[in-house]
């Protein structure tokens, strides 16, 4: 008899399995249908022994210490700050959009004022900002959006910015000094050894036993369990009864090339040409010496597997539908990306399971109200200073 039947080794699964199993003596079975631990964020050695992320590049950044302090019991971590350049007009500049590319792209040499300026010159006011398209229109102007946004954002979604909540293009801020990072968080590493290297290290508690190439569907009625944590889609755990969740999906085109470098960064967005969005070079996000390189190409599919949830009202509003029917079913918790129908981060959702290993751990054992008696093994279970909800991205759906 299990304690806890897991589904889904991701990010989400993964750190309840663990807290669960160290924290509580919990006994836990954690179940992937995928061949591999680690959700999208898995990564492994290709055919010529370079580290590539099979789904998409995964650069680790957040302002939570305590996220990154709970992680750090599994991983050492490499520093490294994420750059960006986007191919426009037959130049690559940096994106997010700063000083540097404005002068670029213009030929000019302005100051942080003088394009702080420019910037108020050309932006168009919108009131209220609801979309992608108000948040960068009111930003830096129609022209601007339409070499760096409008097109991508077609391409990544299927649909116009304008059809689009206001979080998915906030998530790119606008610069006027010459910071060309792609993320200001506090901490900003990748795990020294790889993601799957750390997801390895949070499952090897003995209390944990990982079952793979398994459909949840198909071991329910044979395998006795207490309480069950989900983390695959919601629409899905109640049969599509509202319909579905739209998710976008993209499709990964790997690519080893017989050359130590390929791109002047670790991403080239491609706004305007292209049926992909972006190629990345692992060895940048890794720091692996090799005499290849390998990359990835993204092309936005509407079929596939589910990556991305669509932040527009309408999903919001069928989502809160399912939500009402996940917190009436007792004994199972939905949690991560595609439970809880949110563009979250992977800071975000270890975060959101975080939270809910406290929830748990004071139904299980109320004496632990006080918060005083969880057992410790370097971390402290505090609050994550993690946006869950309330303003940024986080509360787009
Ligand atoms: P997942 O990792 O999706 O795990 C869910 C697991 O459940 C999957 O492995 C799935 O196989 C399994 N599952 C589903 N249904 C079933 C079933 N019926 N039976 C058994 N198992 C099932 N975040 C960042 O912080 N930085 C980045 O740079 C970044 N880049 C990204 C790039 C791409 C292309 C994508 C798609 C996402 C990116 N993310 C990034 C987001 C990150 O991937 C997620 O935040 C994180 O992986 C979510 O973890 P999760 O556990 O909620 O979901
Ligand atoms: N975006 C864009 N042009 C760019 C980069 C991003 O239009 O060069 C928009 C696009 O809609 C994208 C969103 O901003 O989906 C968020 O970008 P991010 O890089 O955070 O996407 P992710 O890494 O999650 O795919």
């Amino acid at each position: 008899m299990f304690d806890y039947l897991i589904v889904g080794a991701g990010f989400a699964g993964s750190v309840l399995a663990e807290r669960l199993a160290s924290q509580l003596n919990k006994k836990v079975l954690i179940i992937d249908k995928r061949p591999h631990i680690a959700g999208n964020a898995f990564d492994h050695y290709n055919e010529s022994g370079i580290l590539v992320h099979k789904y998409g590049p995964h650069i680790f950044h957040t302002n939570s210490r305590e996220v990154f302090e709970y992680l750090s019991q599994f991983t050492a971590w490499r520093p490294y700050e994420h750059r960006v350049l986007a191919s426009v007009d037959g130049q690559l500049v940096p994106m997010p959009i700063n000083l540097d590319t404005i002068n670029k792209l213009y030929g000019l040499s302005l100051t942080s004022f003088e394009v702080d300026d420019f910037f108020k010159s050309v932006a168009e006011e919108v009131s209220p900002v609801r979309t992608s398209e108000d948040v960068v229109v009111s930003k830096v102007g129609r022209e601007l959006y339409e070499k760096f946004f409008r097109n991508y954002t077609r391409k990544q979604w299927g649909m116009d910015p304008s059809e689009l909540d206001k979080s998915v293009t906030s998530r790119v801020p606008v610069r006027t000094n010459r910071d060309d990072r792609y993320f200001t968080d506090t901490f900003q590493a990748m795990p020294l050894h790889g993601f799957t290297s750390m997801f390895e290290k949070l499952l090897a508690h003995p209390n944990i036993k990982i079952m793979l190439n398994t459909d949840y569907h198909d071991i329910l009625d044979m395998i006795p369990f207490r309480e069950m944590i989900y983390t695959g889609p919601v629409d899905e755990y109640f049969d599509f009864r509202y319909g579905k969740l739209p998710y976008r999906s993209l499709e990964f085109k790997h690519e080893t090339l017989d050359k130590p470098v390929h791109l002047p960064v670790a991403v080239v967005n491609y706004p305007n040409e292209h049926a992909y969005t972006r190629i990345t070079e692992f060895k940048y996000l890794t720091g692996q010496e090799h005499t290849k390189t390998s990359v990835v190409y993204e092309y936005p599919q509407a079929e596939g597997d589910p990556y991305y949830p669509v932040p527009r009202p309408e999903n919001a509003a069928l989502y809160n539908q399912y939500k009402k029917l996940a917190d009436a079913t007792p004994g199972v918790h939905f949690v991560g990306r595609l439970a809880t129908y949110k563009y979250y981060n992977m800071d975000q959702v270890v975060a959101q399971a975080l939270t809910l290993f406290k929830k748990l751990s004071v139904q299980e054992e109320p004496a632990l109200l006080d918060g005083a008696k969880l057992k410790s093994n370097g971390f402290k279970q505090v609050d994550v200073g993690v946006n869950l909800g309330k303003g940024g991205y986080g509360n787009a759906i």
